[in-house]
C-alpha cells in the first residue's frame, strides 16, 4: 500500500513537472510571438512611412511636371490653374512645357506667374 503511494506521488510529481515545462516552454514561445508582433508592427510602421515618403515624392513630381497653357488670342501664358487660363476657348488654347518655350513663341506671362 504504501509502496503504490509512493509510485502513485511520483507520477503526480512527474505530471506536475512536466505541465510545469509546457507552461514554462509555453511562455516562452508567447514571449517570442510577443517580440514577433512588436518587430512586424516596426517594420509595418518603416513600411508606411516608405510608402508616404514615396506618395510625396510623386506628389511633388507631379508638381514640377505642371505646364502653362496660353491663348493663341491673347499670346498670354498662365498657369493651369488661373482663372484667365480657364477661360481660353478650346480652340485657343496651347500648351508649354515650360516658361522659356512660351517665352521663346512669343508669349507674354500673365500676372499668374508673378506670384
Ligand atoms: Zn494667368
Amino acid at each position: 500500500m504504501a509502496e503504490q503511494i509512493v509510485i502513485l506521488e511520483r507520477k503526480v510529481k512527474k505530471s506536475f513537472q512536466l505541465a510545469r515545462e509546457d507552461i514554462t516552454s509555453l511562455g516562452n514561445s508567447i514571449s517570442k510571438l510577443y517580440e514577433q508582433i512588436e518587430k512586424l508592427s516596426a517594420e509595418q510602421q518603416t513600411l508606411a512611412e516608405q510608402l508616404k515618403a514615396v506618395k510625396d515624392m510623386k506628389q511633388q513630381k507631379a508638381q514640377k511636371t505642371t505646364y502653362f497653357l496660353g491663348s493663341t488670342e491673347t499670346k498670354k501664358f498662365h498657369v493651369p490653374d488661373c482663372v484667365f487660363a480657364k477661360n481660353i476657348k478650346k480652340g485657343s488654347k496651347i500648351l508649354f512645357p515650360t516658361k522659356n518655350k512660351a517665352i521663346s513663341k512669343g508669349y507674354a506671362p500673365c500676372v499668374c506667374l508673378k506670384r
